[in-house]
C-alpha cells in the first residue's frame, strides 16, 4: 500500500536524516519502526503525509505518487498522531476528536455519537471529558484524544510516533490490546515508532529496524527480533525494554 522508492530526506543544515530507504508497508499491516534516537524514524513518518518533503526517490500510495496528491486530501486518507503536540489548545476535548469529520461535513448527530463511541473506546469517559481543554487533562490524556482523533474518520493509513509513550503502564496495555483489535478489524495500515520492545512484539506484524541515516537494517517478524537480535541496537533496547 505504501511504498518508499530509494527515498532520501536531507534538510537544509544538510542534516542526512534518511538514507537510501527502500520500504513496502502491506495493505493491513501494522510496521512498527525502532532504532536509535535520531536516525530518521519521524522524519520517515512525515514524509508519507508531507509534512516533511523527500528530497530524493519517491513514495507512492496506492501506487501513486504522494508528491502529485493534493496535501489536504493526503491528510484526510493519513491520520497522524504525535507525542505531546497537536490537540488544539483552544478546542475542548470532543471538538479536537470532531477535526476532520468537521472538514467533511458530517452533521451534528453523526459526529457527537462518532465522538463518544472514540472516547469510550481510548478508555475516556465522555461525560467527563468531552467538555475539558487539552491543558486540563494529563499527558497520558492527551495522547488517547490524539488516538481518537486520529480514528475519527477511519483513514485507511494510521502514522503513529510513539503514540503510548506518555500513558502509564497499565493503561497503555489496555490502550494498545484494544488499538490492535480495532486496527485489525478496520483492516487499517499502520506504521507505528516506539522504543518499548514490549510494544513492538505485542503489535507488530513486522519491524523494521533503523540505523542511523534512516537506513533499514532488516525487517523481521517480532519474535525472531527476539530470538535473534540482529545488531548491538536491537540487542540493546531488547536489554533495556525487559
Ligand atoms: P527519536 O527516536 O529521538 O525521535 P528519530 O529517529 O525520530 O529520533 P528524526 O526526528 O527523524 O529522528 O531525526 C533524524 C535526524 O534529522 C536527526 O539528526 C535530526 O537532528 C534531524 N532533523 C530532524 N528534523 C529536522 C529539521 N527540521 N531540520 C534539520 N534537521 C532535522
Ligand atoms: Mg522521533
Amino acid at each position: 500500500l505504501i511504498r518508499f522508492e530509494d527515498v532520501r530526506k536531507e534538510f537544509r543544515n544538510q542534516t542526512v536524516a534518511v538514507d537510501d530507504l527502500d520500504l513496502e508497508v502491506r495493505k493491513g499491516e501494522l510496521l512498527v519502526l525502532v532504532g536509535p534516537s535520531g536516525c530518521g524514524k519521524s522524519t520517515t513518518l512525515r514524509m508519507v503525509n508531507r509534512l516533511v518533503e523527500p528530497t530524493g526517490g519517491r513514495i507512492l500510495l496506492d501506487g501513486a505518487d504522494i508528491m502529485s496528491t493534493d496535501a489536504v486530501a493526503l491528510r484526510r486518507r493519513v491520520g497522524y498522531v504525535i507525542q505531546n503536540v497537536g490537540l488544539f489548545p483552544h478546542k475542548t476535548v470532543a471538538q479536537n476528536v470532531a477535526t476532520v469529520p468537521g472538514l467533511l461535513g458530517w452533521d451534528r448527530k453523526r459526529t457527537r455519537a462518532r465522538v463518544e463511541e472514540l472516547l469510550t473506546l481510548v478508555g475516556l469517559a465522555p461525560e467527563t471529558y468531552s467538555k475539558r481543554f487539552p491543558h486540563e487533562l494529563s499527558g497520558g490524556e492527551r495522547q488517547r484524544v490524539g488516538v481518537a482523533r486520529a480514528l475519527a474518520v477511519d483513514p485507511p493509513v494510521l502514522l503513529m510516533d510513539e503514540p503510548f509513550g506518555a500513558v502509564d503502564p497499565e493503561g497503555r496495555r489496555r490502550l494498545q490490546t484494544e488499538f490492535r483489535r480495532i486496527q485489525s478489524e478496520l483492516g487499517t495500515t499502520v506504521m507505528l515508532v516506539t522504543h518499548d520492545i514490549d510494544e513492538a512484539v505485542l503489535l507488530g506484524d513486522r519491524v523494521a529496524v533503523f540505523s542511523k541515516g534512516g537506513i533499514i537494517e532488516q525487517i523481521d517478524t517480532p519474535l525472531r527480533l527476539l530470538s535473534q537480535p540482529a545488531n548491538a541496537f536491537v540487542e540493546n533496547f531488547i536489554g533495556a525494554g525487559r
